[in-house]
């Protein structure tokens, strides 16, 4: 059976680098095993979901590499899951309920003070035909709960019914469907709770292996009751464990901050974001991995860790600069080409100075330093103005290429006797402005005789 993974966010807000990872993990587990990856979207909720977050949604996932073989939309299926209810009605493995939140609310109250379990103890199935005819009549319309198989011969005495299965991410693990309320299916406004129509599309999809957030361990346990009394096999199942901040708050998709797309729009390298999202929490170290490819060898779901993981943004710093520090110019031509960056120069250009960059656009500022002169007015010494002047009239003739700054601080040395910083960081500043930056042996053949003599001071 060829391997089927999906990722199935609700389009409700823009993507973290949480949800990010879950997308991570599918597609690296595809990737491995030549297997297929669905796009799904969870919108059974119309109301708060959009066409444009989906969109958004999609950008993320192609910016980071992800190419979903396929997309669906829940809300275009809400057929499929009323067909699929009719079967569990005709089946009596559904019920109709007709509590109101209030009556619930009160319900739960009164198990609590009994010392019994907060669940729901099946009242309406006691309901007899002429009861549910009452409430019909009054305009109340029913919600819909699945029968737990949890129960010998009578329903209302539940008994320990274990479910089990071996997680990818966490191993063995165990739901008591004794434990649980059964879960209500559809509501009264005939809208479809997030747990009936993920299983209904796990089984038309083919999926083979759902691998989520570790937040979805015990709907599991029912999930797999209701792959069961739909008559499928249960895909396997892997947990993984979730990402907290840096003081261990969890992570909300209404918390822009680490967003992918404010990842991407401060300038982090899609593989520093899927190379930290992947690895942290696992025994490797976190390196930049330059593909997807590269990570999927590194990618084992049963090497991760099974408390919440840490993310540090700073981290995202370390691998994006270890990166841009290794692209080529190959790499990133046409990017430069974007920022204005173009030309015979261009290639000398990143190459000098790719190993000072924090993100690509950084460029900018020391090809606007090339171009237009230093940016800052140094603050240079009356002794330094004088070494500067004396090492200006030192300069050699062209051609220029990569050994000219030594023999020409050669000259320098000679001359003045300066050596070390004392030497270096006068011409630094008056070449750059900046008192740190790329080795000034590759600088100085793409500022040339002239363009060098331009910044004397
Ligand atoms: N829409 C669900 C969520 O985002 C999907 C969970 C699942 O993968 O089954 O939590």
């Amino acid at each position: 059976m060829t391997v089927t993974v999906r990722f199935a966010p609700s389009p409700t807000g823009n993507i973290h680098i949480g949800n990010a990872r879950t997308a991570l993990f599918n597609w690296l587990f595809a990737l491995k095993n030549r297997g297929r990856f669905i796009q799904r979207f969870d919108d059974t909720d119309t109301a708060r979901s959009t066409q444009e977050f989906a969109n958004a949604i999609l950008y993320d996932l192609h910016w980071l590499g992800i190419f979903p073989d396929v997309v669906e939309y829940q809300s275009k299926r809400f057929d499929v899951y009323d067909a699929a209810l009719e079967r569990l009605k005709a089946e009596g493995k559904v019920y109709a309920c007709y509590e109101t939140p209030e009556e619930l609310d009160l319900k739960r109250k009164i198990r609590r003070t009994r010392g019994l379990p907060p669940v729901y103890g099946r009242d309406a199935l006691k309901l007899t035909a002429a009861q549910k005819a009452a409430f019909e009549a009054e305009g109340r319309k029913p919600h819909w709960r699945f029968l737990l198989p949890n129960f010998g011969a009578d329903p209302l005495e539940p008994q320990r019914t274990e479910v089990t299965w071996k997680d990818m991410m966490r191993g063995d693990e165990t739901v008591d469907l004794a434990s649980l309320s059964d879960p209500i299916l559809r509501r009264e406004d005939g809208s479809y709770l997030y747990t009936f129509p993920s299983v209904v599309d796990d089984i038309d999809f083919g999926i083979t292996h759902v691998i989520r957030g570790d937040d979805h361990v015990t709907n599991t346990g029912v999930q797999i009751a209701l792959f069961r009394a739909l008559g499928a096999e249960p895909p396997a199942f892997g947990h993984h464990n979730l990402l907290t901040t840096v003081t261990g708050e969890g992570l909300s998709k209404r918390s822009g901050a680490l967003s992918v797309a404010s990842l991407r729009d401060s300038g982090i390298e899609p593989m520093a974001v899927a190379s930290l999202a992947v690895l942290v929490g696992t025994a490797e170290n976190v390196s930049a991995m330059k593909s997807l490819a590269e990570l999927a060898e590194h990618f084992e779901p049963s090497q991760i860790s099974k408390s919440p993981s840490k993310f540090d943004p700073a981290e995202l710093t370390t691998l994006n600069r270890a990166l841009i520090h290794a692209m080529s110019f190959e790499q990133v031509r046409e990017r430069l080409a974007a920022l204005g960056i173009a030309g015979d120069e261009a290639e000398g250009f990143w190459n000098a100075v790719r190993g000072n960059l924090d993100r690509l656009s950084d460029a900018v500022l020391w090809w606007r330093i090339l171009k237009e002169g230093r940016i800052h007015e140094p603050h240079l010494t009356d002794e330094d103005r004088e070494f500067l002047v004396r090492s200006f009239d030192l300069l050699p003739e062209e051609p220029w290429n990569g050994s000219t700054w030594k023999s020409w601080t050669e000259a320098i040395k000679e001359a003045t006797g300066r050596k070390g910083k004392a030497l270096f960081m006068p011409i630094r500043l008056a070449l750059t402005g900046l008192s740190s930056g790329p080795e000034l042996a590759d600088l100085l053949p793409l500022l040339g005789r002239e363009g060098t003599l331009a910044r004397r001071p």
